[in-house]
């Protein structure tokens, strides 16, 4: 069967997306929305929430690199002058982790159990291939079209210059990247006690990834729920990475009846509860449009062909969605849950 989409053109955009996207570098935002617990929205890797405890302070979320790492720092000690005490880790992707070593040493890890063997099985891997041949090519590639541009004091010079200029940046800044291993892990649930705070963790099986977990601020009723939501945006769904769709959209289901405010999503802006039924109405809807295709007698290529990206109202991402079709697809074949009767 002859693909509809290119699969290396895929991987390249999976890569980027996990080790930020070097092309559109814009500000992180902080967003002061509770008493003591903020938000950081991301454009260039995962969100970030930090709460501000008397004992000190707790941060979900590390960036895509070790200098968002350190932006990641400036800005917490931009609100206070106690010491970050706690990074707790929501997944697996490097645009999740890998701002880690931009942080103190001192610092404790939180994570779910396996986060360091799929660090190790997926994300190093995948960090030699960027670092070793994606973006020597990419930065090479770019030398040889400035080397052919006659005019440099043109627009297209400068415009390329620094494109250029930005990525060397950027691939310098990817070099320090270092994981660490984490101080505290837990497979189900843990109680993370600082100060007058607490924090509850779940990890409420696979969803979006192998070990993705939910932090609870659970004086606030505030959720920070990791890659488990993206907000306006098609949602990566990597199959090698344990994605699950089912058991995402039971996570969403079940998080939706309880007593949340605000949902602190892994990608997209903050907002409120209904993000969390946004989400999974998108798999369902998708879920149960791919089925009545399949049971028309049409395979994968020609649901993929028959599904409009413009049909779901999201603007990010959009190479994901054949991607999104085919996971589900796949786990429609695979298994015999009837989807709709959550
Ligand atoms: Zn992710």
């Amino acid at each position: 069967m002859k693909s509809i989409y290119n699969q290396s053109v895929f991987i390249l955009i999976i890569l980027l997306f996990l080790f930020s996207n070097s092309f559109g570098q814009s500000k992180m935002e902080l967003i002061d929305f509770e008493t003591n617990l903020y938000g950081i929205e991301n454009p260039n890797g995962g969100n970030i929430a930090f709460l501000v405890t008397r004992k000190g302070v707790i941060v979900v979320d590390a960036g895509s690199t070790p200098n968002d790492g350190k932006k990641i720092v400036s800005i917490v000690k931009s609100v206070t002058k106690k010491p970050i005490k706690y990074l707790i880790l929501t997944h697996l992707h490097g645009d999740h982790v890998n701002g880690v070593s931009g942080f103190p040493r001192d610092v404790k890890i939180i994570a779910h159990a396996d986060l360091e063997k799929n660090n190790s099985e997926f994300n190093e891997k995948d960090l030699i291939n960027y670092t070793e041949n994606i973006l020597p090519n990419y930065l090479e590639n770019l030398r040889i079209q400035l080397d052919s541009i006659k005019n440099k004091d043109s627009e297209a010079y400068n415009t390329l210059i620094n494109e250029y200029n930005t990525n060397v940046d950027y691939f310098e800044d990817i070099k320090k990247i270092e994981f660490r291993k984490p101080d505290i892990t837990f497979t189900d649930f843990f109680r993370l006690k600082l100060g007058d705070e607490r924090i509850i963790l779940e990890y409420p099986g696979p969803g979006h990834t192998f070990d993705n977990i939910i932090v609870k601020f659970s004086y606030h009723n505030v959720i920070h729920i990791g890659d488990l939501v993206f907000n306006n945006m098609f949602p990566y769904t990597i199959d090698e990475h344990g994605v699950d769709i089912y058991n995402w959209v039971t996570i969403l289901d079940d998080l939706y009846k309880e007593n949340i405010y605000t949902v602190i999503p892994g990608h997209g802006e903050i907002g409120e509860k209904i993000l969390l039924k946004e989400q999974s109405d998108y798999f369902k809807n998708l879920a149960k449009k791919i089925e009545r295709l399949k049971n028309e007698g049409m395979n994968l290529e020609q649901i993929i062909e028959k599904c409009d990206v413009n049909d779901y109202g999201l603007n990010g991402y959009e190479s994901q969605f054949p991607v999104n079709i085919k996971v589900i697809y796949d786990q429609l074949i695979n298994t015999k849950i009837e989807w709709w009767e959550f």
